[in-house]
């Protein structure tokens, strides 16, 4: 079928599916890759420490993963035809994670393309036990 239609999920590291693409610093994922921060950049969540810390973060975050598009344009458009990709990382909360932010970023590389999916589920229990 020529119309690729790609799933876009963000889950934490215990999810073990077949999509799984592991971002942190250091990943040797293939497709993780395309998303790594910068080295130094573990600022996801409560790490960032402050919401004007974490929009820095974000700023940076983007303009590295702009920059990997850029070289890289081939891998990332390439991603289509895989079904889905669900973006890992290890911080506790999705609305301040690069792996979201990251998601976005790649939605938006593949307008009609791809469909933002969200946060996989094996995450609902972690987030309940991390609010407390
Ligand atoms: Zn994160």
């Amino acid at each position: 079928m020529a119309d690729a239609r790609l799933e876009i999920y963000t889950a934490r590291t215990d999810y073990t599916g077949a999509d799984r693409a592991d971002l942190r610093v250091g990943t040797t994922d293939p497709v993780g890759k395309l998303f790594e921060p910068p080295a130094g950049l573990r600022g996801c969540g409560a790490r960032a420490g402050s919401s004007a810390r974490w929009d820095e973060i974000r700023t940076r975050y983007t303009d590295r993963a702009r920059a990997s598009y850029r070289v890289r344009r081939e891998a990332w458009l390439a991603l289509r035809h895989r079904g889905s990709v669900t973006l890992v990382c290890d911080c506790a909360h999705p609305d301040t994670c690069l792996a979201t932010v990251a998601a976005e970023l790649l939605a938006r590389a593949l307008p009609g393309l791809a469909v933002l999916r969200g946060e996989r589920r094996p995450q609902q229990a972690i987030l309940q036990q991390g609010v407390r």
